[in-house]
């Protein structure tokens, strides 16, 4: 009898299955290698010659990270900035792009900064909108729409497939940050989008021990192999011990993500009505302005991020957050351990975020303790 499908999640818990042939090891070696050996005919028959394009250790990540977001290859890098930067430079120069207000702000400032050198031209609108989102797009110019769905730090949603089709009907393709929803939430390219991006960083790995990024297409077209040559020419890989750690982090990927969305649906409800909490950013609570829209594109959760906004302004909240004991005063998100931020002071002048904004991470801990280390801060 013919078994269905396996479920991602059990795709991830065993990385695909993978064994190592000549040992049995249900755990394959990491490849430190930085060259190959050439045949004798000077063929590279095996299909490898240098470790800057091909890495042994990185197949078995991008295989997975292809199978959870139902795409047709990928690529892992240094860093999501890595990877993010690698579909802009495989852009033709000059390129118009269309990117968010509300995102990731080291990529905002970089691609600000790109566009202001004359690399590309780039107009940032309201994404929450389709009809911005259409009267920003330029049919024929714009080669590429950014998207980030849950956007961080304000947590709003992107409709993908409407986007998908604006982006298509211009002649661009859209490319989803989708690292705060991972591929357990959301599945971008079965959506309509033509490539994902991960920091791999954040819920990928999941344990705050590992810089990475990661690009899946939908197609292996031309535009992929432009990103494919980009990451080898511009040298911006993963090494073999990162890509291993990055897969040991996979592979727990499904109930870390699980675990977190429940937490935060709950942290997100009793904080709404917390007398000294002004607004809670959450997708998962009904008066979010994304709610249906992300209860229809978002599976099994609104993932693990919320922003809360401290009533008494920036003070108030920075003094929130010096209260906490059981939450970690750190940047990033996505690992196992919760960690609060006062995001204004990372972001700097020029940033959309209200100056009262604490941002949430949530980890996998009991959720009991993390409430009731949120609530004795908050006072
Ligand atoms: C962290 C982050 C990035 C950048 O990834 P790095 O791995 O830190 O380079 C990009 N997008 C989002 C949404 C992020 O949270």
């Amino acid at each position: 009898m013919a078994r269905n499908t396996p479920h991602p999640a059990t795709l991830a818990a065993q990385a695909l299955g993978w064994i190592d042939q000549g040992t049995g090891a249900v755990v394959l070696p990491v490849h430190t290698a930085t060259t190959f050996l050439r045949d004798p005919d000077n063929q590279y028959r095996r299909g490898r010659g240098y470790g800057r394009a091909d890495n042994a250790s990185f197949d078995q990540p991008e295989a997975l990270i292809t199978a959870l977001e139902g795409g047709a290859a990928s690529l892992v890098f240094a860093s999501g900035m890595a990877a993010a930067m690698a579909v802009f430079h495989s852009l033709p120069a000059g390129a118009h792009v269309v990117m968010p207000l509300s995102m990731y702000h080291s990529l905002r400032r970089r691609i600000g900064a790109y566009a202001g050198d004359g690399h590309l031209a780039a107009d940032f609108v309201d994404m929450t909108s389709l009809d911005a989102l259409r009267a920003a797009v330029k049919p024929g110019q714009t080669k590429l729409v950014w998207a980030e769905t849950p956007s961080n730090p304000l947590w709003s949603i992107t409709d993908i497939a409407g986007a998908a089709e604006i982006a298509h009907q211009a002649g661009a393709v859209l490319a989803v940050d989708s690292t705060a929803a991972s591929p357990v939430l959301t599945r971008p390219l079965v959506l309509g989008a033509d490539i994902v991006m991960h920091s791999a960083t954040k819920y990928l790995n999941g344990h705050s021990d590992v810089i990475a990024g990661s690009l899946t297409a939908a197609r292996k077209d031309d535009f992929w192999q432009r990103i494919v040559a980009t990451r080898s020419g511009d040298g911006a890989i993963l090494g073999g011990f990162e890509a291993y750690l990055l897969l040991r982090g996979m592979r727990t990927l499904y109930p870390r993500v699980e675990r977190a969305c429940r937490s935060a649906q709950q942290i997100a409800e009793r904080l709404a009505t917390h007398p000294k909490v002004l607004e809670v950013l959450y997708p998962g609570l009904p008066g979010h302005p994304g709610h249906a829209l992300a209860a229809r594109q978002m599976q099994g959760g609104f993932g693990g991020m919320l922003s809360i906004r401290v009533k008494g302004g920036e003070g108030a909240a920075i003094a929130a957050a010096a209260r906490v004991e059981i939450w970690k005063r750190a940047t990033s998100l996505g690992g196992v351990e919760s960690l609060i931020e006062h995001r204004a002071s990372t972001e700097g002048a020029g940033s959309p975020v209200p100056p009262d904004l604490l941002r949430l991470s949530v980890g996998i801990e009991e959720p009991g303790d993390l409430i009731a280390d949120l609530e004795t801060a908050l006072g």
